[in-house]
């Protein structure tokens, strides 16, 4: 390739001209240059990519004296490469040539082609298949504010499911949290908000700048009621002016980015204030709901109870779990759905059978619409229609069993696709290319003006191989070939000792064209005629090929919507079959939420812990009861012990008793079945979790800190409907400061929160408050001492510990004998010294309702 960077003399040439004309206009972005078969990187964008690619860094000529850096990747593998910037972070903006060379060089010699970028490629806006993971949803999120409210929308370009949220502005970290977006866009004024520090710092390099200008509500109104038709929004939702600014910032950069094509968007859907089950960032890390706190989805509840077989259905259950709802009526309705499935293995496996051949239609159809589909996605759509209707005749079949109503209701969304399902197999070839280049991807017999230019293309070849016997026979020479090669295009060659047998000169067909070393060649004005035909004929039947694509990618967009909803259906049986498959083999049951305030779980279990230990072949999983608050039909206390204090000792399985409701919560309005003999769960509207304790030295905490700051969210927001589970508050400061601590916070749950909760602890001494407190319950794991050792039982059962054993798990852990004996001395002479102090210290301290108020302390300046 000729350098044309720069002239020798380093004058800016015409293409170094327009490069940097066109990084100008980009950059924010990476700019991958198109030149022939490559796309080259220049400058800092050279340097930064061989760095996070590790290929070479050349350089090619020079700009104002200085060497240019310079890399380049293929075109042909140009995804590879792409992904791995995204993933790191980076934006790409993909610059194309406009036109061909050939046309460029009619402008003289010295034109460059022309050039512009086709597409940024951001971590939000991606749609390829290599790009994208198959089982995760990929969104792109847009916050903003107007009068003091914030709003927060997103939309998962892939599929075209698009959601907005109000929420006040000290709730989108949760919100975020839940969203998990691949990239977010957020308005300067927000970023500069001290309050939402941590959220920003979570989303990292997912965060994308924008000025304030972007996310005007009016001008939002206005992109969305033009991309949808409509004259008002008001049938989509009654959507507040900052979820409208954040819709509109969504729809104006996916139009920036993708340079003016949209892609297929569904109208937003708002999500009605109170319908989720709130979960903050602490409690969600803390839970391992779709990741552990590793950030590996291997060992969270997600991966645990994902048995499902498509992509559309592994982001349908994630979507579930992150965001639980509260409605008792639309929980019942997800699990009518898997119930559906309950009893019919052999539905259920055949069904699951015809899930394996369904390919990702959503994310086929996203791709179609943004024109960037090829030939397969079309396919996926045959492929995934055609599956769906098989099953949708399975299910006909389940008619007026129990499942009937759901049966009917997934028939209905599967729909009718035969004429598209024909239309496409009738048009598409056996064996799809994956590039349209060649053509080849258009049956034939499809269409009468292909096949013919086909037959031209095959019969010209044909003309060719008579050609070669022909000059064979005028020059004798019967080894005498017609090739091919890029240079020459069709040429005749002979050898050179052969090379006096052809005739050139005055009325001689032959015309010199090359001497090698080995062979002379020739061409014809007769083989130039057929070779332009030929060319003619490959070229118009590819560009015919490519407009009858285009027609049939039209014919699929014109029924999108009934594609969509029978994709979703396809999602909803490989969700509730896969749940169901799971809770015959596990045991999992129908849970019950209702509008009340009980919580009731006999024989939960851990829905992580119990399939580990059945994998690891150890001791089997030990059911557990529980039971908080709720009408109490006992005859017991009046509160129905809302709130539970759980001691034990160490390794007793406290922790893991105390994550196992919190996830059967989470589970059961998810519309999950879960792990327990039965479960009876009043809505809950907030989940608080502290469990465990992790240093967040990044963000300049301590332990301490972190579990002081988590504890004061909960004691500020838990209300009479939340759960609260507390695992060992007060651990990380001295005995009596933590005592103190504890002690205080259990009671203002009990007093101020009245919320369900439970308490996990190893200050005995706390146990004293179940007298005073009318809702708090004690209870223990049992464990039993035998021969000398300890054996724990995993039970829970009421009553209180009597000591922590923690001696003996660290003689468990390998203590030197001498530290252990050590340690069991000063134990017992502790112990002795201050007996009874934790009983008076019961009797002495105040409720927390009557306690003083202790004016707070001020620290003067210097
Ligand atoms: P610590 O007080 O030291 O934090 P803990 O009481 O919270 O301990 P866990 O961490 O919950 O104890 O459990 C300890 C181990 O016991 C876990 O590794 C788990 O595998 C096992 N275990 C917990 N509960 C059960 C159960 N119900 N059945 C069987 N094994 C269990």
């Amino acid at each position: 390739m000729p350098d044309q960077t720069v002239d020798t003399d380093g004058a800016m040439t015409p293409m170094m001209a327009q490069y940097l004309a066109i990084k100008r206009a980009h950059p924010d972005s990476m700019l991958f240059y198109r030149m022939g078969d490559f796309y080259e990187l220049f400058f800092d964008d050279a340097v930064a990519a061989s760095a996070a690619l590790d290929i070479a860094l050349t350089k090619r000529g020079k700009h104002l004296g200085d060497d240019i850096p310079m890399c380049g990747v293929p075109v042909h593998s140009h995804e590879v490469y792409l992904n791995r910037l995204i993933r790191k972070g980076f934006r790409v903006a993909i610059c194309e040539q406009m036109e061909d060379p050939a046309e460029a060089r009619k402008r003289g010699a010295k034109a460059v082609v022309n050039r512009g970028v086709a597409r940024i490629v951001t971590p939000g806006t991606i749609t390829e298949e290599t790009l994208l993971e198959a089982r995760r949803a990929n969104y792109l999120a847009a916050v903003a504010q107007a009068q003091g409210e914030a709003g927060i929308a997103w939309i998962d370009v892939s599929t075209g499911e698009m959601k907005t949220q109000a929420a006040a502005p000290s709730e989108l970290a949760a919100v975020l949290a839940r969203i998990q977006p691949g990239e977010a866009l957020v308005p300067d004024s927000l970023l500069a908000l001290g309050a939402l520090q941590a959220a920003w710092r979570e989303l990292q390099d997912r965060l994308t700048p924008l000025p304030q200008s972007r996310f005007d509500s009016e001008n939002g109104k206005r992109r969305l009621q033009a991309l949808f038709g409509v004259a008002t929004l008001d049938a989509y939702g009654d959507f507040s002016r900052a979820e409208v600014a954040a819709a509109g910032a969504l729809v104006d950069y996916i139009e920036l980015t993708q340079k003016g094509r949209m892609p297929r968007i569904a109208p937003p859907v708002r999500v009605v204030p109170g319908s989720l089950l709130e979960i903050d960032a602490a409690t969600r890390r803390n839970l391992e709901l779709v990741e552990t706190m590793s950030g590996e989805r291997r060992g969270s509840l997600l991966s645990a109870i994902d048995a499902t077989i498509t992509g559309a259905g592994a982001r349908l259950l994630a979507a579930r779990l992150a965001a639980p709802l509260t409605d008792p009526e639309s929980i019942a309705t997800r699990l009518d759905g898997i119930g559906a499935f309950f009893d019919d293995p052999s539905l259920r496996q055949e069904l699951r059978d015809r899930l394996k051949e369904v390919p990702d239609m959503a994310r086929a159809l996203a791709r179609i619409s943004l024109d960037r589909g090829g030939p397969r996605d079309l396919a996926a759509i045959r492929d995934g229609l055609s599956a769906a209707g098989t099953m949708k005749s399975r299910l006909a079949t389940g008619q007026g069993l129990a499942g009937g109503a759901v049966f009917a209701d997934l028939a209905q969304k599967l729909g009718d696709h035969e004429e598209t399902i024909a239309g496409l197999a009738d048009a598409l070839s056996a064996d799809l290319p994956v590039s349209t280049a060649a053509g080849g991807f258009i049956r034939r017999g499809y269409n009468v003006r292909l096949d013919e230019l086909v037959a031209l293309r095959d019969e010209s070849r044909r003309l060719i191989a008579a050609l070669q016997v022909k000059y064979a026979e005028m020059t004798g020479v019967a080894a005498l070939k017609v090739r091919q090669n890029n240079v020459l295009g069709f040429y005749i060659e002979v050898t050179a000792k052969q090379a006096d047998a052809v005739p050139t000169g005055d009325g001689s067909p032959f015309i010199h064209r090359q001497t090698m070393a080995s062979a002379v060649r020739y061409s014809t004005v007769e083989l130039g005629d057929l070779e332009a035909e030929i060319a003619r004929a490959a070229d118009r039947s590819l560009s015919l090929e490519l407009e009858l694509l285009k027609e049939l990618s039209e014919r699929v967009l014109a029924v999108s919507d009934g594609i969509d909803r029978a994709a979703q259906a396809v999602a909803e049986i490989d969700l509730n079959t896969a749940m169901a498959e799971i809770a015959v083999e596990r045991r999992y049951c129908r849970p019950v939420v209702d509008a009340g305030d009980g919580f009731e779980i006999v024989a939960g279990r851990h829905p992580v812990v119990e399939p580990a230990l059945a994998r690891s072949g150890g001791g089997g999983f030990i059911a557990n009861d529980c039971r908080l608050g709720g009408a109490d039909d006992s005859g017991g206390r009046p509160d129905g012990g809302r709130l539970w204090l759980l001691t034990g000792p160490n390794m007793a399985g406290k922790s893991t008793f105390l994550r196992q409701n919190a996830l059967i919560a989470i589970m059961a309005q998810a519309g999950l079945y879960v792990p327990a003999t039965s479960a009876r769960i009043g809505a809950v509207d907030r989940l608080f979790s502290r469990v465990g304790a992790a240093d967040d030295l990044a963000r300049g905490r301590s332990t301490f800190m972190v579990e002081m700051v988590e504890t004061a969210a909960i004691l500020h927001q838990a209300g009479p409907k939340s759960l609260v589970i507390l695992d060992e508050i007060g651990r990380g400061t001295s005995t009596f400061d933590g005592l103190s601590i504890a002690w205080a916070v259990v009671e203002h749950l009990h007093e101020v929160n009245r919320c369900r909760g439970m308490f996990a602890t190893h200050y005995h001494e706390l146990t004293a408050l179940a007298e005073r407190l009318g809702g708090l319950e004690c209870h223990t794991m049992r464990v039993k001492e035998w021969q000398g050792d300890v054996v724990f039982l995993h039970e829970v059962a009421a009553g209180v510990a009597d000591r922590s054993y923690g001696i003996h798990v660290g003689e468990l852990a390998g203590l030197p004998p001498t530290v252990i004996s050590r340690a069991e001395q000063i134990l017992q002479e502790l112990e002795s010294a201050d007996s009874g102090a934790a009983g008076k210290l019961a009797a002495d301290l105040p409720l927390f309702a009557a306690a003083p108020r202790r004016p707070p302390k001020h620290v003067e300046a210097p």
